[in-house]
């Protein structure tokens, strides 16, 4: 059977529900997604974006550069998704929205070129100064 995850924003007005594998997941210290979630990273998971279904979709969205847009809970405000136009067909969901986030840890860390020096995290994941290598 397929894995089933569950997540949403704090309020209850965004829903979501996905069925099936991460195709990647990761901490990203982009100053973007810092700015984005006022956090200092922001946990990934990447899946095609028709596997995610959204039961309540209250999302308003901003574009966070020409080509991205950033989906968050236009109640209560919680940063839900990342869509590009640098990766057609694919959304990122935000692990901290998931109901179990402690259930899909990121694989590894990118634009760690800008990782934040008192943010100490040893966990010897592959760290990439940038994106990663696509494929
Ligand atoms: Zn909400
Ligand atoms: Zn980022």
């Amino acid at each position: 059977m397929a894995t089933k995850r569950e997540g949403g924003c704090q309020c209850g007005a965004v829903r979501y529900e996905i069925e099936g594998e991460a195709l990647f997941t990761a901490l990203c210290h982009c100053s973007m997604c810092r700015r984005a979630h006022a956090a200092p990273a922001v946990a990934w998971a990447m899946y095609p974006e028709d596997m995610v279904v959204f039961s309540k979709d209250g999302r308003a969205f901003h574009a966070s550069s020409p080509e991205a847009r950033r989906g968050f809970c236009q109640a209560c405000g919680t940063q839900i998704s990342f869509t590009a136009s640098f990766i057609p067909g694919l959304i990122d969901i935000a692990i901290g929205s998931l109901d179990r986030p402690e259930d899909l840890p990121p694989s590894l860390r990118y634009w760690e070129s800008r990782h934040l020096p008192w943010l100490k995290i040893e966990d010897g994941l592959p760290r990439y100064p940038e994106f990663p290598p696509q494929g």
